[in-house]
């Protein structure tokens, strides 16, 4: 206990976790952190370098020069910095999400991130979302989410996202990364994504976002005994 409320959302890529979560920050005046924008960096940094980012050794060798801060403007949006560089847009980029997927494979990369992502939570009402958040970054969490949908729901939706920040690719394309990157996620041997034994499950294949927004409320208010 440190003081303030965690809220782990865990789930797969694509299953609405971002907007849900920072929604709910608002509503309940909690900090959103992102985590996956923390990854992204790191698969950015090795994009750029012409690192092969499956390669453990050659990441590792990139961390220690890496500078990665998460800062928060005026708006309450967290936008990332490679040393001075703002990369919140190019982080987004659909080449950059299997870099962060491959780079999260590698131990020392989690080892190096997992200060940073604690550090939030200890000075902060977070709803921090990701993949491990549950099992590994904050076991301890007040409250623990399993946001998840089936793959082609996901896709779909990723694709309105994509569509509409004018980046041109299709429905199969982005199934085909979802799913891939669902079982880089769920099959590695470092923090895999799970489902934490204490995590409530919400599933929105069935149900837009409006309506996941309102079961989302519900656990929180039901579990934190919270009011916005
Ligand atoms: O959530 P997002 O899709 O932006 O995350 C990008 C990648 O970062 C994921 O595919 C996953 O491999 C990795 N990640 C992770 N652990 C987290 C958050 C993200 O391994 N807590």
């Amino acid at each position: 206990m440190n003081g303030h409320l965690a809220i782990a959302i865990d789930g797969p890529s694509g299953a609405g976790k971002s907007s849900l979560a920072r929604r709910a920050a608002a509503h309940y005046d909690f900090i959103y952190v992102d985590t996956g924008a923390i990854y992204r960096c790191v698969g950015l940094a090795g994009f750029r370098n012409g690192v092969d980012t499956r390669d453990a050794a050659a990441v590792e060798r990139i961390l220690p020069q890496l500078q990665i801060r998460m800062k928060y403007n005026e708006a309450g949006e967290q936008r990332m910095y490679l040393g001075e560089e703002d990369v919140s847009a190019d982080i987004r980029l659909p080449e950059i999400s299997i870099c962060a997927s491959n780079v999260s494979a590698h131990p020392s990369v989690r080892a190096f991130l997992l200060e940073m992502q604690r550090k939030m939570a200890r000075e902060n009402n977070v709803i921090m979302d990701g993949r491990d958040i549950g099992t590994v970054v904050l076991p301890d969490a007040e409250l623990k989410i399993f946001l998840t949908a089936s793959s082609t729901a996901r896709a779909q939706r990723r694709l309105l996202e994509l569509h509409s920040k004018g980046v041109e690719t299709s429905l199969e394309e982005v199934l085909k990364d979802i799913e891939l990157r669902d079982y880089q996620d769920s099959h590695r041997a470092e923090a895999p994504l799970r489902q934490a034994e204490d995590a409530v499950l919400l599933d929105t294949t069935e149900i837009d976002f409006d309506q996941s927004f309102l079961c989302l409320c519900r656990i929180i208010e039901e579990r934190l005994g919270i009011r916005a």
